[in-house]
């Protein structure tokens, strides 16, 4: 970690996290539109990240929109997208639960990928960020993993919890891996979301990019940073979400991010900026 300095160049793409590194609830982080408004001036691909299967792409569209970042779908990937593909490519023709809301199960559905809520014929269990989960939901997966034997588990993304404006928060995913998995027995077979490669290579998909001249950007050091380190990519943890610069700083150097910044715009060199005359 090159701690107090800043880029110095641009890179050929960049992959931006959303929650607390693009915009907190329904705010866009200071100097976020300004940046990603420059970078697409300069026909620099941009690409959206999530870990959250709540919303699908489209739904994040809709959601930059409204902020003031038209996008299209297509340079948006989350969990959703991530864990269909997954499915598809690795076990074809096997019989899902989804513990989920309706995003992931109407894109499961969608792709033609069998949903049960019968523990005799479930293959994998899925367990995701679900504002609906309940006693009902771990008695199945409890029943397809434990007394049946046959499903693995799982996961969408490995978040503690998802953070909210004000220092709130909700519970995520990993709440959920860890209900199933204290009654099971079970260990989580595989997570698609950040920080494995999955997810990057999702996002750099279509772009003729190479992925050691393409900057990946987030809040999370645990998701985010951990990604790039996992694929050798260049790195920025923002301060604006979750992480902070006291904890990069604790880790290992080979997990710690490339740069550290206190605003997301600084990701332009300041020689730029000040021709710009972009002001903090
Ligand atoms: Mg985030």
């Amino acid at each position: 970690m090159t701690q107090g300095i800043e880029p110095t160049q641009l890179y050929d793409a960049y992959v931006f996290d959303m929650d607390g590194t693009i915009y907190l609830g329904e705010d866009l982080l200071p100097g976020a539109e300004r940046l990603i408004t420059e970078l697409r001036q300069r026909e620099i691909p941009v690409r959206f990240l999530s870990n959250n299967p709540t919303k699908d792409p489209g739904q994040y569209a809709e959601k930059l929109d409204r902020l003031g970042l038209p996008t299209a779908v297509e340079e948006i990937a989350n969990t959703v997208v991530v864990m269909v593909r997954w499915l598809q490519a690795n076990h074809p023709g096997k019989t899902v639960f989804p513990i989920a809301e309706e995003p992931l199960v109407r894109a499961l559905r969608e792709a033609g990928i069998a949903i049960s809520e019968d523990p005799a014929e479930i293959d994998i269990v899925i367990a995701s960020y679900d504002r609906t989960f309940e006693y009902r939901k771990l008695q199945i997966a409890f029943d397809a993993i434990w007394y049946h034997q046959r499903a693995i588990l799982v996961t969408t993304n490995p978040d503690k919890y998802c953070p909210f404006p004000g220092g709130r928060g909700e519970p995520d995913a990993a709440a959920i891996v860890a209900a199933i998995e204290a009654c099971t027995g079970a260990t989580l077979a595989k997570n698609v979301g950040k920080p494995d490669p999955d997810m990057l290579t999702a996002a750099l998909a279509g772009l003729d990019v190479d992925p050691r001249r393409a900057m990946m950007v987030g809040d999370r050091l645990g998701t985010d940073i951990q990604m790039a380190v996992n694929t050798d990519m260049v790195s920025t943890l923002v301060l604006t979400g979750d992480s902070t610069r006291v904890e990069a700083e604790a880790l290992p150097e080979a997990n710690q991010p490339t740069f550290v910044l206190e605003r997301i715009d600084h990701l332009v060199p300041a020689a730029q900026r000040a021709e710009l005359g972009w002001t903090d």
